[in-house]
């Protein structure tokens, strides 16, 4: 596998970074992961803006302008072998003496950038869909940014994984009327379907804006599927009718299993098959354009 890292491309086994690096002392960095199909990253611009609104989340100056950071991932995608690519990009506050505050300017980025190959999602997973269980929020207030300081993500999908679950649904607690709204997965977003209609929760502060997430609600839109973006209450998720979960490596799935119980008749639904079949078009009419 060749990686980038801070403005040389190598292979993985030779790339360093010094144990004083903030990524590594306090997760100090903001991360980026982008699906590449028949090597062309996919929504790069997308993920280009969001990641600038990480950066700008943490006080961090943007190494690169959009053109340079394309120039680069392109050459990271063309230097690996697989033709659908997995790629991951890294960027730390760089390496200063421990001290919780920045370091004094100029500061240095860390800039580090990896592609692995791209498994489809395996058709039988498609078939039958995903087991979830659910769990409390308890992440910080800031989920929009997307921080390599992933802790509470890393318990949190454990938990699922030691119930022999795919991914754990996450409630936030609601002092005030003791219930509770759905934000996302631990590594994923989340939608409802209720009486044929989908429900995703708003782009705010407790949530991840997910790429995949956009285009499930402009394929939604462009296609008359009938849809609402508004907060998801605890119970709704509960009784939904289906329950649908995104993201860039995982694309579109069912969860037909939600704390051990079924969700809906515990089939995928009429709405996945529909979204997915759709997902699938968009893709691969992106690819050709
Ligand atoms: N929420 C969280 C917490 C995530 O980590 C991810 C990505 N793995 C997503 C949502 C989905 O975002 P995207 O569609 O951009 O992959």
């Amino acid at each position: 596998m060749t990686v980038y890292l801070n403005g040389q491309f190598m292979p993985i086994e030779e790339a360093r970074i010094p144990v004083l690096d903030r990524g590594f002392i306090f997760g100090d960095g903001v991360y980026e992961v982008i699906p590449v199909y028949s090597r062309r990253a996919f929504r790069l611009a997308e993920h280009l803006r969001r990641l600038q609104h990480s950066l700008d989340g943490i006080r961090l100056a943007n190494p690169y302008n959009d053109g340079e950071w394309t120039n680069l991932i392109n050459e990271l995608i063309a230097r690996n072998t697989s033709e659908d690519q997995y790629l991951y990009l890294h960027i730390t506050r760089g390496v200063a003496r421990r001290d919780h505050a920045f370091p004094k300017p100029p500061v240095t980025p860390t800039i580090f950038m990896m592609s692995s190959p791209l498994p489809a999602p395996p058709p039988e997973l498609l078939q039958s869909g995903i087991a979830c269980i659910t769990a409390p929020d308890n992440r910080w207030l800031r989920c929009d940014i997307k921080s390599i300081a992933l802790l509470p993500n890393v318990l949190l999908r454990q938990m699922a994984v030691d119930a022999g679950c795919a991914e754990t649904i996450l409630i936030r607690p609601e002092s005030v009327t003791g219930g509770g709204f759905m934000t996302e997965g631990a590594a994923s977003n989340i939608f409802v379907v209720k009486n044929g209609m989908l429900l995703a929760p708003p782009k705010d502060n407790l949530m991840l804006p997910g790429i995949t997430y956009d285009v499930v609600l402009e394929l939604a839109a462009a296609n008359g599927i009938p849809h609402e973006v508004r907060k998801i209450a605890a119970r709704e998720v509960f009784d939904a009718d289906e329950l649908l979960l995104t993201s860039s490596t995982k694309e579109i799935l069912a969860i037909t299993t939600l704390d051990g119980k079924p969700v809906g008749d515990g089939k995928p639904g009429a709405i996945f098959a529909k979204l997915h079949r759709l997902y699938q078009n968009f893709k691969r009419d992106v690819m050709r354009a």
